[in-house]
């Protein structure tokens, strides 16, 4: 044991961060796709996005359900990887001419909901090891919807805008 100790000891511990970690990635991205959905070109895209906005609203209604499970208060703390991505997104976008503005757009959306089906995916397995099923079933309703927004912009990128931006 070192002199100082460390503040994840337990399990427990490590999926309150995450789930801390999460909460504020959410509120993040909540931030975000305004400004994706202004930026958007194609219809169908700004309205995937503003589907997802709502659902991201949801999303957070849901870490605070857990929160509440917990017996706790519902906290965030700083997510550099979410700052990064989103902040890649936003610097990719402002250096895209609209021919491909949305080929980028889809593929800085896809690098968040990435991100968010993995950190999922880790607090759905530690929820069921820690005996929390109903935290683990809130949990998957939401990742079942970031696996579906990502199969949605495949979609759109596929058929639509990619063939725009190589056009
Ligand atoms: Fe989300
Ligand atoms: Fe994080
Ligand atoms: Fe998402």
């Amino acid at each position: 044991m070192g002199l100082f100790s460390k503040d994840l000891k337990s399990m427990e511990d490590l999926h309150l961060h995450v789930l801390q970690d999460i909460y504020y990635a959410e509120h993040q991205i909540k931030k975000a796709l305004p400004d994706m959905i202004e930026k958007a070109a194609n219809r169908e895209l700004a309205d995937a996005f503003r589907t997802h906005l709502g659902e991201t609203e949801k999303q957070i209604g849901r870490l605070e359900e857990c929160f509440r499970l917990l017996g706790k208060d519902p906290k965030g703390v700083t997510c550099p990887a979410i700052d990064g991505i989103i902040k890649e997104a936003d610097d990719i976008a402002g250096e895209s001419e609209e021919k491909v503005i949305d080929a980028a757009l889809v593929a800085a959306a896809q690098a968040v909901e990435h991100y968010e089906i993995t950190r999922y995916g880790s607090l759905i397995a530690w929820s069921k090891e820690l005996g929390l099923d109903s935290v683990a079933q809130l949990l998957k309703t939401t990742l079942e919807e970031e696996k579906a927004t990502d199969r949605k912009l495949t979609e759109i990128g596929e058929q639509k805008v990619n063939l725009m931006a190589a056009g």
